[in-house]
């Protein structure tokens, strides 16, 4: 009987992942110290979703770290550099 993989969920939609045998359906997001799977991934190119946004924030403040400035679209970059607060 064959085990079922290990599964591990993305940290903005809870979509259930697998880490293991090859499949790697996580992604790092930036320097942010968390995971989401590659669908938020992808659409996180121009900034965070608003949607997930508190969620990041409250993510980085229990952690002691500071929020980065936003873009242009007044979104939190996918790309930047994460600071200690
Ligand atoms: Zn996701």
């Amino acid at each position: 009987m064959k085990s079922e993989p290990i599964k591990y969920p993305c940290f903005f939609c809870d979509a259930k992942c697998q880490m293991e045998a090859g499949v790697y359906e996580l992604r790092r997001l930036g320097n942010y110290g968390v995971s989401v799977c590659t669908i938020c991934y992808e659409g996180s190119w121009d900034g965070i979703a608003p949607v997930y946004q508190d969620k990041l924030i409250a993510f980085l403040k229990e952690n002691g770290k500071k929020v980065p400035e936003r873009n242009e679209k007044g979104w939190l970059p996918r790309e930047c550099k994460v600071e200690n607060a």
